[in-house]
Parts: structure tokens; sequence; C-alpha cells
């Protein structure tokens, strides 16, 4: 019996929201708050279409904390499911304090003017949610989320010392734009446009944005180019299980895509530092991403499958071992469910989970900060095959990209 604030009406938003309705014994009144109340309206009124379920629905400027608090003393939820931007995660995190409610989201902190992925902005809040009573559950989308959970749940099932990881992410699907982002344009490509990194013996190596590649084979779909990339589950992984002699984290891009984005950067247009355009500062990125496809706009019509997993070498008693876990999901058959892809889909159903488990499930709640690989994975597995996102796993395999 729990109210809830999504914040945030993209493609993710639009997930959790229809997820959250979908499970209503749980999430009992539910309120979808984003910048745009418009956008809002339209998801509510869907859901309420497809699944009989009303929801309320609020403008709020998640930058400004006063505007947030007066949101939330004014609905009263238990929690607060943060699917906005990744520079609204801070604000966030200090309303919930200030109003006393619990915080879940699916990207770590970004300041705007620097594209930098840690966790130490977050991480500092450890103390003022355990003093408050209070649990923030940080990246509990699909990667980050999904992925630390698959390798607590390789951690304690099949390992007695795990060594190498690599979190393999292919997204085949097709969705008839010549280039368009599957979520955010701006965080995606700040993402990818920054030097790769990834961790070995110790230590971070860094390589050239795209620099190392090769085919990955994928279930059901074949091999595709995947290229190593930076990205923020690494962080915590590494600091949880010190054992991991490695840990990489693999990307799959179309040439298409790749020629589209060189070119872009080429030119100015992935840059981050604001221009003055006709007597007004404008960030190119930003504009970018005004003439780009929304995300949310993708899914009609996108056809083929998302496989994310993790492959895993280690010991267990004494003797090499090998595990890989992944979900495929499917882009139509999201789209079918909750009018959405596949990419959103298998971000929005984990931010649900993990927020169904904060609710319901004592081992989920717990004062403090945490990142996903900190809670028993168990739970978490089970409703990952309840609501969407069935997984494979397969123990002592042959894993021949590894090495
Ligand atoms: P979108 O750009 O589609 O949606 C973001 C939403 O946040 C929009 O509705 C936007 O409003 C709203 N918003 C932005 N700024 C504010 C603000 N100041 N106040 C209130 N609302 C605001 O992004 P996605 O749905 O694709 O991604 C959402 C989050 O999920 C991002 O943080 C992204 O990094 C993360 N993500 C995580 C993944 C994972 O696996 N862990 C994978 C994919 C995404 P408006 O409509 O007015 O612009």
């Amino acid at each position: 019996m729990s109210k809830v604030i999504i914040i945030g009406a993209g493609g993710v938003g639009t997930v959790v929201a229809h997820k959250c309705a979908m499970n209503n014994s749980v999430f009992t009144d539910i309120m979808l708050a984003s910048r745009t109340k418009s956008k809002c309206d339209k998801i509510a009124a869907d859901i309420k279409e497809m699944h009989g379920v009303e929801i309320s629905t609020a403008g709020v400027d998640a930058d400004n904390v006063p505007e947030l608090v007066a949101l939330i003393k004014s609905f009263g939820p238990k929690m607060i499911i943060n699917v906005a931007l990744p520079y609204q995660d801070l604000t966030i995190m200090d309303a919930c304090l200030e109003t006393g409610v619990h915080y879940m989201d699916t990207a770590n902190y970004e300041p705007k003017d620097v594209a930098k992925f840690e966790y130490s902005w977050q991480w500092a809040y450890q103390e003022r949610f355990k003093e408050a009573g209070l649990m923030a559950l940080l990246g509990c989308g699909f990667d980050p989320g999904v992925t630390q959970v698959f390798t607590a749940y390789a951690n304690k099932h099949y390992f007695d010392e795990m060594h190498y990881l690599d979190i393999i992410d292919c997204n085949a699907g097709d969705h008839g734009k010549a280039f368009a982002t599957n979520f955010n344009p701006e965080i995606n490509i700040r993402e990818i446009t920054q030097p790769g990194r990834y961790w070995e013996n110790g230590e971070w190596k860094e390589i050239e944005a795209l620099s190392v590649h090769k085919p990955i084979d994928y279930p059901n779909i074949g091999e595709k180019e995947s290229y190593v990339l930076y990205h923020e589950e690494l962080e915590s992984l590494v600091k949880n299980f010190p054992t991991l002699k490695r840990a990489r984290f693999w990307m799959t891009f179309g040439q298409a895509y790749i020629t589209h984005l060189q070119v872009l950067e080429n030119i100015g247009m992935t840059s981050i530092a604001p221009i003055n355009f006709q007597g007004q500062q404008i960030v190119p990125l930003e504009f970018l991403k005004a003439v780009l496809p929304p995300p949310e706009s993708l899914g009609e019509n996108y056809t083929g499958q998302t496989s994310i997993g993790c492959q895993i070498k280690g010991i267990k008693n004494g003797k090499d071992r090998t595990y890989y876990v992944w979900n495929n999901s499917d882009h139509a058959l999201a789209y079918k469910e909750v009018r959405s892809q596949a990419v959103s889909y298998t971000t929005g159903v984990p931010a649900m989970i993990g927020a169904m488990l904060m609710l319901t499930n004592e081992e989920w709640m717990k004062p403090g900060v945490y990142n996903c690989e900190e809670l028993n994975p168990d739970p978490f597995m089970e409703q990952l095959n309840i609501h969407g996102l069935p997984w494979n796993e397969k123990v002592d395999i042959e894993l021949p990209h590894t090495y």
C-alpha cells in the first residue's frame, strides 16, 4: 500500500509509469511529475486506456529543491523514482532528505558542464540518508542496475572468487531512422564520446573513445561489432568485488551510427561548451538533442532485439569456472505492452522492480546509499522473470572473446 512519485516523463518514465500501474497492489497511488506536464497527461491517458488505472500528474522543475519539496509534501509519497536526467539526482536527493522520503534513480549524477561519470557526489550522501533512516538506491535500470544484480547473483551462487567480468550490451534493433539515440541523446552522446576506461590489475586503463572493439556473438542475434566504453557500474562493481582483476563494458554500434557520430563530433555539434548564436548562448549538444527524434518516439515500428549480459570467469572449489547470464528483449513486444522500445523497457522494468522491493522486502530497505550489487540478488532475479525480463544462464562454457 504505497504512494510513489515518478519524476521524468521520457522514454524510461513512460515504462516505469505503466509498470507501476500494472502492479497497483503495491503502488496504490502513483503520481507522474515532469518538466512538461502535457507529456505526463498523455502517458496517464494511455495508462487509463490500456490498464484501466488512474494516475495523478504534475509539472515540476526538478532542478528546484523548494518546488520539489512542495510537490512531495502535497502528495505524501513513500518514495521517489527519479527517471529525469542525471543532472537532477542531487536536487531530488536533497528534497527527499528534507521531506523524509526514500529515493531511487537509474543513472549517476553528472554536472551539466563537465561530462564526468562517478558516484562520489551521491556516495557523499551516505551518512545523511543513514541518519535520516532513509534509503537511496542508485542506478537501478538495466546497466547500471540488472548488470550488478547479475554479477552479485553469479558471485553468490557460482564463484568463490570472480576474476574477469565483461558486461556485454547489444542493441540489434532497427527503428528505421538514419540516426537516433535510444535514450536521452544528450546523455547518450556524452557517454560515448568520452575516452573509454576499464579496470585492470588494480587501476583504470584509459583508451581513446571507441578505439578497442571486436565482434561478439550474442544469443539469438549473432556477431556484432562491440566497443569498450566506460560505464558507471564498473566503479561500484570493482569496489564491491575486489577480487576482480579486470572489468570491462562493451556496447554494439553499427557503422552508420559511428559515422554519423564522427561527423557530428568533427563539426562541433557534440560539444557541451556554450557558444554565442545570434546573441544567445546555446550548447551545441543541447541543440542537437532538440533536432533528433525523442527516444520515446522510436517505439512504433521498432523491430529486433536487445541482449545484455555478464560474462564472468573465476574460481569455484579450486577449479576454473565460467558463467554467462543475460536477457534478450524484443522491441516490438515492449511496444505492444507499454508503448515503448526495448531500451526504455529494459531500464524502466528494473526501476519498477527496485522500487517494489524497497517497498515490500525488508532485505531491500536499509537506511543509507546503496548500489544494486550490495543487496540480495535473489528476489530481484525472481521478479525479472515475472515482470517481462526473463534471463538465461550458462555455466562452464567457452567465453571466446574474453581472452
Ligand atoms: P528522456 O530525455 O526521454 O526523459 C527525461 C525526462 O526528464 C523528460 O521527460 C524531461 O522533461 C524530464 N526532465 C528533464 N529535466 C527536468 C527537470 N529539470 N525537471 C523535471 N523534469 C525534467 O530520457 P530517458 O527516459 O531516456 O532517460 C531517463 C533516465 O534514465 C536518464 O537519467 C538516463 O540516463 C537513464 N537511463 C538509464 C539506463 C540504465 O540502464 N540504467 C538506460 C537508459 C537511460 P521534458 O520532457 O520536458 O524534456
